[in-house]
């Protein structure tokens, strides 16, 4: 039987300068390791891949491990709107909506082949790919992907969120990004 040992080790430093009692790093550093590690997840859950984010969660793999045990339910206090499942187009302006609500900053994995290309439903009632309506950060492939699958998803998240600039979410080419989704509107 394949069992995933726990993580019980602590989490690495930031890089830095140290001294005997003293270490420097920058801000961004900082702000990245605390939020990196203390992710909200909103589990946005439509079909068969919510299931597999149910098993993600349960005691075997426990994305608890990784800081983020507290789901919720509200965008407003979620920054990692996970999107498993097929989208209907009826139900684009719904996820849109939801990922509006969050507050900056935010991150968005499209679990499975349904959230990242419409997977086998190549019809005209099925969005073919949340990208469409959300930039999306990272796509975890399969049909559907296995806990660990969804887990390395979620740490390529971390990775991301670790190392962004504060001054990200303030560039040019985010506002331009989400003029682009319609999101931002253009003065
Ligand atoms: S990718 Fe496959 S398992 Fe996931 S929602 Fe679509 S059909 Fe279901």
């Amino acid at each position: 039987m394949d069992i995933i040992k726990p993580i019980y080790t602590k989490v690495d430093p930031p890089e830095g300068y140290s001294a005997p009692g003293v270490f420097a790093t920058t801000l961004d550093k900082v702000i990245g390791l605390a939020r990196s590690n203390s992710i909200w997840p909103l589990p946005f859950a439509t079909s068969c891949c919510g299931i597999e984010f149910m098993a993600t969660m349960g005691a075997h793999y426990d994305l608890g491990r990784f800081g983020s045990e507290r789901l919720s339910f509200s965008p407003r206090q979620a920054d990692l709107l996970m999107v498993m499942g097929t989208i209907a187009k009826k139900m684009g302006p719904v996820v849109q909506q939801v990922y509006e609500q969050m507050a900056e900053p935010r991150w968005v994995i499209a679990v499975g082949a349904c959230a990242s290309s419409g997977g086998i439903f190549d019809t005209y009632s099925v969005l073919q790919g949340i990208d469409r309506i959300v930039p999306v950060d990272v796509y975890v492939p399969g049909c559907p992907p296995r806990p660990e699958q969804i887990i390395d998803g979620f740490m390529r998240i971390q990775d991301l969120v670790a190392s962004e600039p504060l001054r990200r979410r303030y560039s040019q080419e985010y506002r331009e990004l989400l003029i682009k989704y319609g999101i931002l509107k253009e003065k």
